[in-house]
């Protein structure tokens, strides 16, 4: 159960997985069925080359599009790179940034998300913003210092509206596509902590329309019991994004 003023907010993050013809056929069925989740905001983030494919199918079907990341700069030449209004003319709403994957993997770094991230607010986009400790933080006791170090160093400095309209997926990274997923009361406590954050940095107003998705290793299984914490307002999804059934019995969890 969330706060009257926050709908849960479910994102199928595709990675790089899928080829256009599944893609499609992904997009479709959930399409078919879009109709059973009027009580929830849910976006499909499929790779950038099959962005129009699924953005042409899930068209008015209440599904929106979100992209997995995309460049700070407006144009110019910085080859391969994908601006914010390349991805609002193909119809996203969406853009993961500051994805574990791309912070541990591709080196990205607090500094260059938050770029991106005024970059999309610019573009009319809405970033959902990933934070999460490592295993060796959480073992050394350092996730709260973790996550406040990403969230003033990736968001540090939005204003009102900005912070308002941008969704903080909080992702432990040993949880993701690891199959170990946080508990409840592990992810309620970085939840509370990040919206005290959000509280003490601007105020309860702004605090309590900031959505918090939780993300790693979400399931129809755990979702049920991570989305009735009153502070986790939705699910980053990746693995079980892949799937039509496991993506929708997500969506329509019952809340506990
Ligand atoms: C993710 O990629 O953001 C994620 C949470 O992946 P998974 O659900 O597979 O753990």
């Amino acid at each position: 159960m969330t706060s009257s003023t926050r709908r849960l907010l479910i994102i199928g993050n595709w990675k790089m997985n899928l080829n256009r013809q599944e893609s499609a056929e992904l997009a479709e069925q959930l399409v078919e069925r879009a109709s059973l989740l009027g009580q929830v905001d849910w976006a499909v983030c499929p790779p950038f080359v099959y962005l129009e494919t699924v953005g042409q199918i899930v068209r008015d079907s209440g599904i929106s599009l979100g992209a997995q990341d995309m460049y700070h700069e407006v144009a110019g030449a910085f080859t391969g790179e994908i601006s914010a209004a390349m991805l609002r003319d193909l119809g996203c709403q969406f853009v993961i940034l500051g994805h574990s994957e791309r912070r541990h993997i591709l080196g990205e770094t607090d500094e260059a998300i938050h770029q991106k991230v005024l970059a999309a607010h610019s573009a009319q986009l809405t970033p959902i913003v990933c934070l999460g400790e490592t295993l060796n933080q959480r073992e050394a006791g350092a996730t709260a210092e973790t996550i406040q170090k990403q969230f003033e160093g990736s968001l540090g400095g939005l204003n009102d509206d900005q912070i308002a309209s941008t969704v903080i997926a909080y992702e432990p990274v040993w949880a993701i596509g690891t199959g170990k997923v946080a508990t409840s009361a592990q992810a309620a406590e970085v939840h509370v902590d990040l919206r005290k954050m959000i509280r003490n940095r601007y105020n309860a107003d702004v605090a309590d329309v900031v959505r918090i998705q939780y993300g790693g290793s979400v399931k129809p299984e755990n979702a049920g019991e991570l989305l009735g914490c009153a502070d986790i307002d939705g699910a980053l999804v990746g693995g079980a994004s892949l799937n039509a059934a496991s993506f929708l019995g997500i969506a329509t969890a019952e809340c506990a």
